[in-house]
């Protein structure tokens, strides 16, 4: 028995998580936005002086957003690679010990890939 909930449940787990790639696509696509502006400013920044007062503060603003950046980068693979188990049939499924991940958790999270006690194991 792989698939361990009723096709309603996984209609809803569907629904859930591509709304989620959708919020996961904006918020990158805003990112990739806000990266160029600071690309150019800096790069503006850069041609004007090489000491100018702004060097550090720029520096400091592109290693901020490259690690949100990331995050959104990160959340979108989490949310597609759900939704890949869903197409497999594998969604629910605990990748650690294979035991059904409890719907309660799953609806609170749901590209959860752990139960409950291997996510505590693993933490
Ligand atoms: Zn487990």
């Amino acid at each position: 028995m792989t698939r361990s909930f009723t096709p309603e449940r996984i209609a809803k787990f569907e629904l859930a998580l591509l709304a989620e790639r959708r919020e996961a696509e904006n918020r990158l696509a805003e990112h990739r936005e806000g990266m160029a502006e600071v690309r150019v400013a800096r790069s503006d920044a850069n041609a004007d002086d090489e000491h100018d007062p702004e060097g550090p503060t720029m520096t400091q603003e592109w290693s901020q957003r490259t690690a949100v950046l990331a995050d959104a980068e990160s959340e979108l693979a989490e949310v597609l690679r759900a939704l890949d188990r869903l197409a497999d049939g594998t969604y629910g499924v605990c990748a650690r010990c294979g035991k059904p991940i409890m719907v309660a958790r799953l609806e609170a999270r749901p590209t959860a890939t752990l139960c409950i006690d291997c996510a505590r194991l693993v933490r």
